[in-house]
C-alpha cells in the first residue's frame, strides 16, 4: 500500500487539516511556507487524469473546504499546485493537491 493510502487509513501519523468521505488534507511533512497542506483522495489514483469526474468533484470540493480552514492563518493569498509524472516532480504516485498559504513578501515558490 502507498504512503498516502496509508496515511488515508490512519496507519501512518498526520496532522489532519480537514477529512471528509472522499479526502484527507494533512499538514506536508516539508513546508514551503507555513500552513502547506495536501489534499488526497481516499481512493488511490496515480495521477489526475485517471480520476473519474465524480471524485474529481469530491476532490476539488476538498480543496475548497480545506482552504477555508485553512483561512484562520491569515494567509494573503495561495498557490494550487498538482503534479502528475517524475518529470513533472510527482514523488509520490497518489494523486495530492498542494495547497500552499503565500504571504505578502515571502519568496518565490522553487
Ligand atoms: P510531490 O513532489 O509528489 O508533488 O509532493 C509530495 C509531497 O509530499 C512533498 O511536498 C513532501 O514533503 C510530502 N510528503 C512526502 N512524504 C510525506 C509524509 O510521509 N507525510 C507528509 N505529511 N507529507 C509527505
Ligand atoms: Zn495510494
Amino acid at each position: 500500500m502507498c504512503i498516502f493510502c496509508k496515511i488515508a487509513n490512519k496507519e501512518i501519523p498526520a496532522k489532519i487539516v480537514y477529512e471528509d468521505d472522499y479526502v484527507v488534507s494533512f499538514l506536508d511533512i516539508n513546508p514551503r511556507s507555513k500552513g502547506h497542506t495536501l489534499v488526497i483522495p481516499k481512493r488511490h489514483y496515480k495521477t489526475f487524469d485517471e480520476m473519474d469526474d465524480e471524485y474529481l468533484c469530491h476532490l476539488m470540493k476538498g480543496v475548497k473546504e480545506t482552504i477555508k480552514i485553512l483561512k484562520k492563518l491569515n494567509f494573503d493569498g495561495y498557490n494550487i499546485v498538482n503534479n502528475n509524472g517524475r518529470a513533472a516532480g510527482q514523488e509520490i504516485e497518489h494523486v495530492h493537491i498542494h495547497i500552499i498559504p503565500r504571504y505578502e513578501g515571502d519568496e518565490a515558490i522553487k
